[in-house]
């Protein structure tokens, strides 16, 4: 067999893979998947949002983990960049590396993949597929109207920083995982779903437009997250630990260094962190309700850098860590 046959023989798989698997109707795009690009039409007076997120096999994901919350998981944490930026999600590409061709293990990511994505009105348009080992790229893009987005170089002086959701969860069921604490039955099975299915926060991300001054989502822990806000907007944040927004299932395990760690530093949250005047307070209060996630208060932003964490009694708390780095 000529080695040309072959390669034919190898582009056509890949193209019915990509066919069965990948190919959706994009009636919001232009042109979607089959040709050298795809075309979109962003609307008038909007800027487009473009974020890149890289899911890595042994670094971000187990290599057994389970396709289809792998693939749910994998758009989540893109659709949450569009979240911190204000934006409307509307349009992914995905590039894929495979080790073979496993259609199991396809139909079921494919399948966590297309039901966030209808969830949130996202069309795939594109992407690449190559064999090697298991690493997952996305791309997505969304739409915010010229001036809107939420920045991280936003914060004032004076205004209050406000977390969404509850922190440190997905951490929590990660070190239960890793043997680092042992957890009860009921507090694992209600926060390894923290883990497997972040909510990416985009109706909030929308309804902060005009109200946050800046805003950020916590993907790699609060501290490490709101820094990035400090650091681009020039100012130091002044947080109170007492009232950082954590479930029942962490609360009763915060006086462990490792669970105080997790809430602070943990990562995978994917909750948003803003900042926003003292004046939005009650606006806060009642999106909050409307929105049917808690909204908390956690702090304010000062002069200065750096961000300073008080006990109840006022105390300066040391921070060990602020959260995970890689190449560290
Ligand atoms: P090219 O040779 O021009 O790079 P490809 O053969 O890589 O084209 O891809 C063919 C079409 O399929 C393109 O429109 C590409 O965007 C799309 N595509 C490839 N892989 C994926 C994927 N995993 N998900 C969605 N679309 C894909
Ligand atoms: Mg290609």
């Amino acid at each position: 067999m000529s080695s040309l046959l072959f390669l034919h023989e190898a582009l056509l798989s890949e193209f019915s893979l990509i066919q069965r698997y990948f190919t959706r109707a994009t009636p919001s795009a232009v042109l979607g998947v089959g040709d050298d690009a795809a075309l979109v039409q962003v609307g008038s007076g909007m800027e487009l949002a473009i974020s890149t997120d890289m899911l890595v096999s042994g670094t971000h994901f187990f290599a057994d983990a389970d396709p289809y919350l792998l693939g749910h998981k994998a758009l989540a944490v893109n659709i949450s960049d569009m979240a911190a930026m204000g934006a409307q999600p509307r349009w992914a590409t995905l590039a894929i590396s495979l080790p073979s061709e496993d259609e199991a293990w396809l139909e079921q990511f494919s399948a966590g993949f297309f039901s966030l994505a209808d969830e949130y009105k996202v069309e795939l348009i594109g992407g690449d597929t190559t064999n090697g080992p298991l690493n997952l790229s996305i791309t997505i893009m969304g739409e915010v109207p010229q001036g809107k987005a939420l920045r991280r170089d936003g914060a004032k002086v004076g205004d209050e920083i406000w977390v969404s959701g509850r922190l440190g969860d997905a951490a929590l069921a990660l070190a239960h995982i890793q043997g680092k604490i042992k957890l009860s039955d009921a507090s694992f099975n209600a926060t390894i779903n923290a883990l497997h299915r972040p909510v990416p926060r985009v109706a909030l991300g929308l309804a902060l437009r005009g109200i946050a001054h800046s805003a950020i989502d916590v993907s790699d822990g609060l501290l490490a997250d709101l820094g990035h806000i400090l650091e681009r907007s020039h100012a130091a944040a002044a947080i109170q630990f007492a009232k950082l927004p954590v479930s029942a299932h962490l609360s009763h395990y915060l006086a462990q260094p490792l669970v105080q760690h997790c809430a602070l530093a943990g990562g995978d949250d994917y909750e948003l962190c803003f900042t926003a005047p003292v004046a939005r307070h009650a606006d806060l209060v009642k999106l909050s309700a409307q929105l049917g996630l808690p909204l908390t208060c956690i702090g304010s932003i000062v002069t200065g850098s750096g961000c300073t964490l008080r006990a109840q009694d006022g105390s300066v708390m040391k921070i060990e860590e602020a959260g995970y780095e890689h190449f560290k």
